[in-house]
């Protein structure tokens, strides 16, 4: 019995601070994680993150941080999956056209693009081998993806940019069967799955909701008319429906995670900036 306990103990002693390197990071969150462990982490065992950025902005009855707020929960969601970490959100975007809207913020175009350079350029410092952003907010795009093409020549690294709503498209029009819309029955319903107590149908009305200017560049409003924005007349509704918000979750998510490890793999394959 006493040479039991003392063969534990040795065990203990020889593998307890083995443990505290253990596979399984403690968060994979960079803003959880204490500078030990990250280097531990980086790039030895992970060599991928993910960077939700999005936007504050009216959102019809959803909250004004939707744009953030979406990716956000993607990246826990997927982080594991695809072995990465989580940057923390960058919350602010260019809105110009819904600033006049309570409680929206835009920054400027110089600003945001030094901004999500620089952020990058750190990621890619710190060893990442493949930053992933989870764009929420169609105002951004366009700035991101020349910034990433910028900052992957100059620090060799792989840049991916998902834009979630776009990508998802086939998956929208499945489970709501009609197309959707700017916190229109798709973003409505993923974020009814991350933060139902912010949703308000109660303030919902179906004349909030206007289609987007079709064909494309036929009309322009500053400020919008309305944040719902529909993709098409007549269709993306909010439904506020709990069992297909989940659903569309789910599928959102797996969709992304995959096209995510796919992408991985094949810049893998090519041998880019190995
Ligand atoms: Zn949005």
């Amino acid at each position: 019995m006493k040479k039991t306990v003392l063969v534990l103990a040795a065990t203990l002693f020889l593998f307890g601070p083995l443990a505290a390197q253990s596979s399984v990071p403690t968060t994979r969150e960079m803003n959880l994680l204490c500078w030990q462990e990250f280097g531990e982490l980086v790039p030895t065992r992970i060599k991928t993150v993910l960077l939700p950025t999005g936007s504050l902005e009216p959102h019809g009855v959803i909250p004004n941080g939707t744009d953030s707020l979406a990716p956000e929960a993607m990246a826990r969601d997927i982080a594991e999956r695809v072995g990465a970490l989580i940057a923390p959100t960058l919350n602010y975007g260019m809105t110009a056209d819904m600033k006049a809207y309570p409680g929206a913020v835009s920054i400027s175009k110089d600003a945001y693009a030094l901004f999500a350079e620089d952020i990058m350029e750190n990621l890619a410092g710190q060893g990442f081998q493949n930053i992933i952003i989870l764009n929420g907010h169609g105002g951004n795009t366009a700035v991101l993806n020349e910034v990433a093409g910028r900052v992957s020549n100059d620090c060799r690294v792989r840049i991916f940019i998902v834009n979630w709503w776009t990508l998802v498209d086939d998956i929208t029009k499945a489970v709501f069967k009609q197309n959707g819309g700017h916190a229109g029955n798709n973003e409505t319903a993923y974020i009814q799955a991350v933060v139902p107590a912010h949703v308000h149908p109660e303030r919902y009305r179906p004349e909030m909701a206007a289609p987007l200017a079709a064909p494309a560049g036929a009309f322009y409003a500053h400020p919008v008319t309305t944040s719902i924005l529909l993709y098409e007349k007549g269709q993306g509704y909010p439904t506020f429906d709990p069992a297909q918000a989940k659903d569309y979750f789910r599928k959102v998510n797996d969709r992304v995670a995959g096209l995510v490890a796919e992408a991985i793999k094949q810049w893998d394959a090519a041998g880019i900036y190995r």
